[in-house]
């Protein structure tokens, strides 16, 4: 069985990790989030890509969540004290990725190909790419004004509410080589648990993308991002209150109109399954608290094709 997955950084990234337990690594592509990318001290960084890259090679911080397990901080450390900008938080293993992926980039290579290569050095098996080579930024609108996503998200805490996501480059970005043939090839399309708005929305703002999966021959199954309607983590619960008008999984599901065939919800939401229509629900434990909690959701949201 061939898998698509659509995912942003870490909630993604855990689902992945779990998909891959259950099927075969090879048989699997990660199509991933560029919205994210930001140049930060003359590096192109990819946090969501990154997130992938390390789950998938055992490096990850499981902790923290993002970056990878043993990090220290001190070339931060350097260029803080020397004044330098020090809001995005690059530890020194993570730092060195950037450079060989910043060299590569700033030689021509496409990103697609610097990914393939990075993932091939990390001894991953699962296919991972960009959604796009092309430049797409993600641009979040709050009453505070118009800030890049980083800027929203980790300068600013994500604290500004969030009246409009827009996505800078879509129009003209083709999906990465690669993209469109795996979504052709798959016998299933995941959404991974991640937000809608900043982590999958980017993805499905690549219009060919979006496009593939509404003519899709195969089912589309979601998983939730959200617990009991709170995110686990991070601003989804607060983005749907706002920009959908609530958090239940209906609200999520309307996120993927015409895209998705099932959702997978937790317990937790079990009572509040209206207005789904067409979406089959699937309530199962979604916390992915462990390695083996990981893989039992990935197998019910495998499961969740009819035969
Ligand atoms: P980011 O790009 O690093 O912000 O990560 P994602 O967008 O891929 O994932 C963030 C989302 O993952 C948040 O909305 C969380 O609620 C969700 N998430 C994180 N851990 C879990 C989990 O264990 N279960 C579920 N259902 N969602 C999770
Ligand atoms: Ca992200």
């Amino acid at each position: 069985m061939r898998i698509v997955a659509l995912s942003g950084g870490v909630g993604g990234a855990r689902f992945v990790q779990g998909v891959v337990d259950v099927v075969a690594a090879s048989d699997v592509t990660v199509v991933g989030n560029v919205g994210d990318d930001l140049e930060v001290l003359g590096l192109h960084v990819s946090p969501d890509l990154d997130s992938v890259l390390y789950a998938l090679s055992g490096l990850n911080d499981e902790g923290r969540g993002w970056g990878r397990a043993g990090e220290t901080w001190r070339a931060l450390e350097t260029v803080a004290s020397l004044g330098g900008e020090a809001w995005f938080r690059l530890g020194d293993l993570d730092l060195g990725l950037h450079l060989v992926r910043t060299a590569a980039l700033r030689a021509g290579e496409p990103l697609s190909r610097v990914t393939a290569r990075l993932a091939a050095a990390l001894g991953i098996e699962t296919g991972v790419l960009p959604a796009t080579d092309y430049r797409l930024r993600t641009w979040i609108a709050t009453p505070a004004g118009e800030f890049h996503f980083q800027e929203w998200f980790v300068a600013r805490g994500h604290r500004d509410d969030v009246d409009a996501v827009r996505f800078d480059g879509s129009e003209e970005a083709a999906p990465a080589p690669g993209v469109l043939q795996a979504l052709a090839a798959a016998d299933l399309l995941l959404l991974a648990p991640s937000n809608p708005y900043v982590s999958i929305g980017p993805i499905l703002a690549v219009r060919a993308v979006r496009e593939a999966l509404g003519a899709r021959r195969v089912p589309c199954v979601a998983v939730s991002p959200l617990i009991g309607g709170r995110a686990v983590k991070g601003p989804a619960d607060r983005m749907l209150a706002r920009l959908a008008g609530g958090t239940s999984p209906r609200h999520v599901a309307d996120c993927y109109a015409g895209l998705i065939d099932a959702l997978v919800v937790d317990e937790a939401d079990a009572d509040d399954l209206g207005g789904l229509g067409d979406v089959r629900p699937i309530v199962t434990r979604t916390l992915m608290a462990d390695p083996s909690a990981r893989r039992r959701l990935a197998e019910i949201a495998l499961g969740a094709v009819p035969a």
